[in-house]
């Protein structure tokens, strides 16, 4: 017997409901009455024709230009599905075997857009339209063919009606384009985001998510659901942990790491990009930590550092860096790097930072203060979520198309840093360059070496 049991329907963004807001003005204020949330039945949820008629309407709109996490060409498939200001409808549907139910699903998806949006607007990434605003003036005679301007799409709304959806989620489901699909991609084997090739006209595109029952853990299915939620907005693999391409290693049956980062977008030590006064912990734990000990001689000195996630080993520290600094070789330390300032003189920046070490035991703390510039000779990319896309340039003559990215970060990327930090009187040169996060190398001068440290996301 299915269950016949009736679910919300729930909305992800409570400001997609002024439209449907009813104001009956009275005398003294005016009364809302919003109106009753549409019921549906989880056994609808968990219709197979629900599923497929998506698919059916999908795959006669489009030639089989379907792709996986993007579009026709590998240029175009990190682009942004939904841009301009059109609200975006979506349904979902499951199977009766997975294992959260349609309101637990209901209220993932809408939090977990909402946890998107909370990310981009932290970095600013909201309000900027696609062309235009750029610190490089050069790029600010891009536009869009027809002229409009246009931002990430930032209304998601749930539609009990699969036929008027532009995304359609599946839980443990598949349907004809993920079956399809799914035969040439190697990539994911518990989620995918499958939409149409890319429309270079029109913006408007519709496409598919789909999430395996890989797992009953509600926070590793969350960790996927954001996954590809992820690829719908543009961010690219390894931008940020919950982008990690080696996900694999930390979720379902097979995992190889625990970590305290699953389901969450960034981590401790992994942030999107560094924020004024927001430490990163150098030596956190908490995202790859071994699933099983190893019971070896190293494992045993460690294990002290080791049940206190932020902390290391003092052991890890070169030897002679150990004595430089007068560092217990039996402690533990906490290093953390705190991004404080950029300066501008003229037109040269210089961006200042905080290397904090700081002994478990001893509670000795050392801060180094690090003063860093732009790498010579490299060129940063505007990196960031955008849209590989036909374009007009108004500087040029004959206004031509190209294919070109517009992007919603409007300077470059301000790593590669080179610099030094200082203790005291003396001067270590350093450089920060990033991989899953920063990676810092000091040099030491009395050692003849660097020192480098990564955080738990970046060792190879
Ligand atoms: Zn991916």
């Amino acid at each position: 017997m299915k269950n016949l049991t009736l679910i919300l329907a729930s909305f992800a963004f409570l400001n997609s409901w002024a439209n449907d807001l009813f104001i009956i003005q009275t005398p003294q204020k005016p009364v809302i009455i919003k109106p009753k949330p549409q019921l549906i039945s989880e056994s609808s949820l968990e219709s197979i024709v629900r599923a497929s008629k998506f698919a059916e309407k999908l795959m006669k709109a489009d030639e089989g230009g379907w792709s996986g996490n993007g579009g026709g060409s590998r240029d175009e498939s990190d682009n942004i599905w939904f841009i301009g200001d059109s609200s975006i409808k979506y349904c979902f549907s499951k199977d009766s075997q997975f294992p959260l139910s349609g309101i637990e699903l209901s209220e993932l998806i809408s939090s977990s857009i909402t946890e998107w949006m909370k990310f981009f607007k932290d970095y600013n990434l909201v309000d900027n339209d696609l062309a235009g605003g750029y610190t490089r003036e050069r790029m600010n005679s891009f536009q869009f063919h027809d002229s409009q301007n246009r931002k990430l799409t930032t209304e998601f709304i749930y539609t009990n009606d699969c036929s008027e959806a532009r995304l359609q989620f599946l839980f443990g489901i598949e349907n004809k384009v993920i079956s399809n699909y799914k035969k040439y991609a190697t990539d994911h084997p518990y989620g995918l985001a499958v939409r149409q090739k890319y429309d270079h006209k029109n913006y408007a595109h519709s496409g598919i998510i789909w999430i395996d029952n890989f797992t009953k853990d509600k926070k590793e299915i969350k960790h996927m659901l954001l996954h590809e939620l992820g690829h719908i907005f543009g961010m690219k693999h390894d931008s940020v942990p919950v982008m990690d391409e080696e996900m694999i290693k930390f979720l379902g049956k097979k995992k190889e790491f625990r970590s305290q980062f699953i389901g969450k977008i960034e981590s401790d030590a992994w942030t999107y990009g560094l924020k004024v006064n927001h430490p990163i912990v150098m030596t956190s734990t908490k995202g790859r930590k071994p699933r099983r000990r190893r019971n070896s001689q190293s494992f045993r000195v460690n294990r002290f550092c080791d049940n206190i996630p932020s902390y290391s080993s003092n052991r890890k520290i070169p030897n002679k860096i150990l004595k430089g600094l007068n560092l217990n070789k039996r402690d533990c330390h906490k290093l953390t790097l705190t991004y404080v300032d950029k300066i501008k003189n003229n037109k040269k920046v210089k961006y200042k930072f905080i290397l904090e070490l700081e002994e478990l035991i001893s509670k000795q703390k050392i801060v180094f203060n690090g003063a860093f510039k732009p790498s010579k000779g490299n060129r940063p990319k505007i990196e960031g979520p955008g849209v590989v896309t036909r374009l007009i340039n108004n500087n040029s003559k004959k206004k031509k198309n190209i294919f070109k990215k517009l992007t919603l970060e409007k300077a470059p990327n301000m790593i590669p840093l080179t610099g030094s930090f200082t203790l005291g009187s003396e001067d270590f040169a350093a450089k920060m360059t990033s991989h899953k996060g920063l990676v810092i190398e000091l040099f030491i001068p009395s050692a003849k070496s660097w020192w480098t440290f990564k955080t738990h996301y970046n060792q190879n």
